[in-house]
Formats: C-alpha cells, structure tokens, sequence
C-alpha cells in the first residue's frame, strides 16, 4: 500500500491554480470554495508558514472531471462525475461522494478542502477528497442508481482514484450503505484477489466490511462535539448559560442521518427539540418535539409538516430564526448567509453540514457573540468512524473479537474478590453492568467520543493562546494547518 509521500503511478490531473481566498469576505459573492479560501487565508495570517507551503495546503491537487453514459428504458443519458482530491499530504485521501442535481466542480473542490482540514483536526491520517455525481437520485430506478454507482467506480479505477491505499470514498448527501456495497463490490471485481479490496471505500453495512456504529456517527459526533463545548464554565458564561447541555434548546435543520442523530442524542441528553425544518417545510413546538415520533411521522406521511401538537411554520428557513439556544445547521452549504445572519437568536451554532455558513455572515455572527463550532470540527464524526472501519478492513478482524471474553472473565474475577473480601453480593444486573468486555459498538463510540474530546480541547487551546484570533473556526483552520504543514515539513518537500 503506498504511503504518504509515495509517487502516484497514474496520470494526474492537475488543477489550476485557486484563485488568492482573500478575495473580499464583505461583498459576500464567494463561490463555494472561494469561500473556504476565505476562511483559509484569515487563519493562515496566524501562522509563521511560507507562502508557498500555504498555497499549497490551499490549492486542490487532483481535480478529474468526466462524463459516461446511462442507458436505461428512456434512452441514453450523459452523466457528469468529478473526483476532487485535495491533499496528498497523507495516503490514502478520504472524502465521501455526493448524487445531488446541483452537485458542481467548484462544490466537490470546496468540500475535499474542507475534508483535508477536518481529517487534520480530528487526528485522521487522511488527505482530503470528494466526489459528485450531477444527479438526481429520486428520479432514478434503483437499477439505474447500481449502473451509475458501478459506471462511477469503474471510472475511478481508471484513473487510480480509488483504492484503500490511494482513495477511500463514503457516503455524503444522497448516498449511503447501499452505494457503498456496490462501489466495494465493483472495486474487488476489478482487483481479485486483493485481500484489503474492502478498504477501498467506507460506510458500507455491516455484512458488507462495514462497523458498527457509522450510520449514526456523524450526529453522535455533534453530540460529543456540544457535550464538550458547553462544559466549560467561562465559555459558556460568556453566553449567558450555565454549564452543560443539558436542558438547552435547540433547532435543527435536515432530518436526514445527520440531522435526525443529533436531535435525538441531544433529547435524550435532556434537550428540548424546538423545531425541525426540512425542504418541506419546519415544524415548532417552544416545549419540545418528540424526536422519534417526528421521524416516524414523516416517514408514514411523507412530510414532517402536520404533526399533532406542533405549529407549522411558513417557511422551512424560518426555523433558522427561531429563539432557541443552539442551531444545528445539517443539511446543506449556504444556509446562513449575509441575508439572515442578523437575525438569528441562536447563542450556539453546531455545523452539521459542510460549509453552511458563508464567510460573510460568520462576520456577523461573530460581532453578534455567537459561538459557531465549525464544521470541520462539528461534523468529523463520520470521517473519524469511517477510518475506524478501514482500520477493521486492513486488519480482517471484528474489534472487540480478541478481547471481550478475556475483559468480562477479568471483571468478574474483581466482583467475586470484592465479594469474598466485604461479603456483599452483587446482584445479576450488577454483575452484568459492570463484568460486560467491550462490543464493537462500545469501541467505536469510546473512540469517538474521545476523538471529539481531544480534538476541541486541541482547537481550544489555539483559540485562547491568541486573544487575536476571532473565533473557533479560525483557530480549527489554524490548527489544521500547521498540522498539514508538519507533514509536508516531515515529508522534506518544505524543510
Ligand atoms: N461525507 C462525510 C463528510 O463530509 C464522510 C466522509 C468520510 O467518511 O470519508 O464528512
């Protein structure tokens, strides 16, 4: 498997050069991923890096833009794929691949930058990559959804764009486990007898090479994420809130994987779930929505709109404005803007999705006091999980398989010590709650957690070593780059 620094075989094809992200933040005109330059260059000015290292973390490395056919019973159809990988600081690079009609060059750019920064972050060894199929996904058959996927993949072959030492792609908007089995199944067809062929892409179900506990990770991960946050005291003083989550309020907008995970780790956490906005529409309740049922709800109706007991809104975007102390923003790029930003009460903003504040309302919201928990924080989760199953991938083996017997037989032996030393006996659900060795899904969600953890106290402690730097999306891409630009510095491509 090559490693970081190895020469790609393939040819390559190389992206032009980014437009300088200093382009200006106030006329609020950004494309996307000028957007992230944006947000790049503001942090980078607290970094003592070279320029030219810095443009180079900054550029995308590899952009592969292409067209195949679908035939299907309407006739031929010419579908639009792209591959964006951003940095080749490490091997392989990660990133999920999006079906969405508005999916575009500029987008998948801006969301493999974004992924390079996230998987730095949260201590993921990864580059950063995206995909995009312009499509639709509603409007295709299944069967057509399994040609395309395949076609996709194929494509990705071709030009060395995946592998589980060269590219490892997941789910994002309009795909998931399913995509995935197709896309490791064609992979290992094309490569038999590769026996890490299943690493080649994550967010598979789990018959397939899949872990436990990646359907959910990205909104447990914002759960960690708030858990974390909201635990500090001074931090939280400052927006006029006692400590801990518990009991705040929060709106969410997108009820898919990402959105509807977060809303109901949070009430379980003992957070009231005040609204819920989807495409469709928003729904209100000041006291609270019942999380499951709303999703249920939706399912049997097709609309979340008309739920017993809770208020429609007029527009799904309204939600954004509500009185409520966090906002979870989980559904697309883009969301708050300089139109609405003024007027959003929020005090705490956990970005689910990618990029859905743009550069020019993160400066209002900074001058309003709001504390944003940046995307490539917030929502690292998934890329964390995702790596947690390649690592069962290359490895062929279950975690927790070698060592559940052994923990439980070991804490069992403590239980009959303490009872032959005090007389006390333990209860069958003592016992059972504390000699249990840990499953697959402890593991993962331990490992999670404790990434989550690490990784803010790490962006904290940029953000208060400098009273100059703004915000914690500015000290997340602070920290970011200087952990890219390590690499390359240890790589000796800038001693
Ligand atoms: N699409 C997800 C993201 O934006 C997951 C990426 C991955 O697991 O590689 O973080």
């Amino acid at each position: 498997m090559p490693t970081a620094g190895t020469v790609r075989k393939s040819p390559r094809v190389t992206a032009p050069a980014v437009q300088d992200g200093a382009a200006s933040i106030a006329s609020g005109q950004l494309s996307f991923f000028e957007n992230v330059c944006a947000y790049f260059d503001k942090a980078a000015a607290f970094t003592r890096h070279p320029k030219g290292l810095l443009d180079q973390i900054k550029e995308c490395n590899s952009v592969y833009s292409f067209k195949f056919p679908l035939r299907s019973e309407k006739g031929y159809q010419v579908i639009s794929g792209w591959r964006v990988e951003h940095s080749h600081h490490k091997l392989p690079v990660k990133g999920g691949i999006r079906y969405s009609e508005d999916v575009n060059e500029d987008e998948v750019k801006a969301l493999a930058a974004l992924m390079t920064y996230k998987c730095a972050v949260v201590d993921v060894p990864f580059g950063g990559a995206k995909g995009g199929v312009k499509i639709n996904p509603k409007k295709h058959t299944v069967e057509e959804l399994e040609q395309i996927t395949r076609r996709y993949t194929a494509e990705l072959i071709k030009k060395d764009f995946i592998g589980p030492g060269v590219d490892v792609p997941a789910p994002d908007s309009g795909t998931g486990p399913r995509e995935m089995a197709w896309i490791a199944d064609t992979y290992a067809a094309f490569n038999p007898g590769q026996t890490d062929a299943f690493g080649c892409v994550t967010g598979k179900p789990v018959s397939q090479g899949g872990v436990r506990g990646r359907t959910e990770a990205t909104g447990r991960g914002i759960y960690y994420a708030l858990q974390e946050v909201c635990s500090y005291p001074e931090d939280m003083k400052k927006l006029g809130f006692s400590a801990g989550l518990k009991g705040k309020s929060v709106v969410v907008q997108g009820f898919g994987n990402v959105g509807y995970y977060a809303a109901l780790f949070c009430q379980e956490e003992g957070c009231p779930v005040i609204a819920i906005a989807v495409p469709e529409g928003a729904i209100y309740n000041p006291k609270g929505l019942d999380v499951e049922a709303a999703f249920q709800h939706r399912k049997e109706t097709g609309s979340i709109l008309n739920f017993p007991g809770a208020k429609n809104l007029a527009k799904s975007t309204d939600a954004l404005e509500l009185d409520c102390d966090i906002l979870i923003p989980s559904a697309l790029e883009n969301q708050i803007t300089e139109a609405n930003a003024p007027r959003i009460k929020a005090k705490i903003i956990a970005e689910g999705a990618n990029g859905p504040t743009t550069a020019a309302a993160d400066e209002i919201l900074a001058k309003k006091g709001v504390l944003v928990i940046p995307d490539m924080y917030a929502n690292a989760g998934g890329v964390t999980v995702s790596y947690f199953e390649w690592l069962k991938n290359l490895s062929h083996v279950r975690f927790g398989r070698m060592g559940k017997r052994f923990e439980t037989t070991a804490y069992d032996r403590i239980l009959r010590a303490v009872e032959t030393a005090t007389g006390k006996r333990f209860s069958e659900q003592e016992r059972r709650a504390v000699a249990h060795g840990a499953d697959e899904i402890d593991l993962v969600n331990s490992g999670l957690e404790e990434t989550m953890a690490v990784a803010y106290n790490q962006i904290r402690e940029v953000w208060k070593s400098n009273p100059k730097i703004p915000d914690l999306r500015t000290a997340a891409f602070v920290s970011a780059i200087d952990k890219v630009a390590a690499s390359y510095m240890e790589l000796g491509i800038f001693p």
